[in-house]
């Protein structure tokens, strides 16, 4: 197989001329608005993925009827690499963002990128621009895949070509607030059979319109729950949610597939299961939440995710009411989120075998 022969070749480079580097403060950098000098680039056609390369990072010309921006084909995944101390760039389990990134494409009827490919242009492309990875702490490279249909073609079939782009951007000290969420009551995100555990495209267009009518009533994110009862919780945004009780943590179970099988996710119930505390995958129902709230068995409530890491729920709103959460009690989410950021940045001995060092 072609594609066989590509992951043991040599990926084409061309070398920008021009590298941005010296004008970013890395003591500021924004999330997501920033990008590195190189961009890795692969196209599929004839039923296999050709030419993989790495070129400079710029605007990629796009036929107008290119089906993935008029229907929907389009997946991607979020990932970050890290220094340790040493200074050797560290990948934080990118097999598991490979084998989501499949996933996706299974559901979207999109081509699998073979893994060991996929984690050579990983390598090749954080290691050429591994000057770009911030060394502040806190501060990370954010690794950006994203892959489209691109069949010049305007009519609903399932695309012959596509491309995958990866692309990387350096962000500093993310310095989060609480969230805000207000729980969904008009519009459902994801519904058994439909998308809501793939990484695609059209699941987060769908939620613009809740998104800004929640952020007119003063919330920053929305969170989701199924579409029959509109009680039982999904997840928040692009974080899965967890629930500390003072005898269990729970958070909801990934089987309908409704709910994104996030990494932070499952690297949270395996850090919880590690300290000994008790974590269940279960379904939880706003009632549930709100009559644990009422009684004071509920301590804390946080989102897990690449971009935030954890995030801390400040205030929850339901229908007339608001939950207010009390951060003198933030005491798992706050052990957590520095037990992550010294296992992500190799200040503590990878005990998981989590991290691929890449030299
Ligand atoms: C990406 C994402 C998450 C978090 O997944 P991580 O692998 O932890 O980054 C959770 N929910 C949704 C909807 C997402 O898109």
């Amino acid at each position: 197989m072609k594609t066989d022969t590509a992951a043991i070749s040599p990926i084409a480079v061309r070398y920008t001329a021009h590298s941005k580097l010296a004008t970013v403060d890395f003591n500021d950098i924004p999330f997501g608005k920033t990008f590195s000098d190189h961009m890795f680039l692969m196209d599929y056609s004839g039923g296999s993925w050709n030419n993989p390369r790495i070129e400079p990072f710029g605007p990629i010309p796009m036929h107008p009827a290119s089906s993935g921006i008029h229907y929907g084909q389009s997946i991607f995944e979020g990932m970050k690499a890290y220094r340790n101390p040493a200074g050797a760039p560290l990948l934080f389990r990118p097999d598991q963002n490979i084998e989501r990134f499949n996933r996706s494409a299974e559901r979207m009827a999109m081509p699998a990128v073979p893994p060991a490919l996929f984690m050579q242009a990983l390598r090749e492309l954080v290691l050429l621009d591994r000057n770009w990875i911030p060394d502040r702490p806190g501060s990370s490279l954010y690794i950006r895949p994203l892959m489209y249909a691109m069949d010049e073609f305007i009519g609903i079939r399932v695309s012959e070509n596509y491309r995958l782009v990866i692309m990387t951007s350096p962000a500093s000290i993310y310095y989060p607030k609480p969230v805000e969420v207000v729980v969904a009551q008009d519009y459902v995100r994801a519904f058994k059979g439909g998308t809501g555990y793939a990484k695609a495209a059209g699941n987060y267009g769908a939620t613009m319109l809740p998104l800004r009518m929640a952020r007119e009533r003063g919330f920053d994110q929305v969170l989701w729950v199924d579409g029959v009862e509109f009680q039982a919780i999904q997840e928040i945004g692009t974080m899965n949610v967890f629930f500390v009780f003072k005898d269990k943590v729970v958070t909801p179970p990934t089987s309908e597939g409704t709910i994104l099988k996030g990494v932070t996710r499952d690297s949270v119930i395996d850090l919880l299961r590690d300290r000994g505390l008790k974590v269940t995958e279960e379904k939880i129902t706003v009632d549930e939440v709100v009559a644990a709230y009422d009684s004071g068995a509920l301590l804390e409530m946080f989102g897990t995710g690449t971009a935030a890491t954890i995030a801390q729920i400040g205030r929850m709103g339901y229908q007339e009411r608001d939950l207010l959460f009390d951060d003198s009690r933030w005491e798992l989410s706050a052990s957590l989120k520095a037990e992550l950021a010294a296992l992500r940045t190799g200040v503590v001995p990878d005990r998981f075998g989590w991290n691929v060092e890449l030299e």
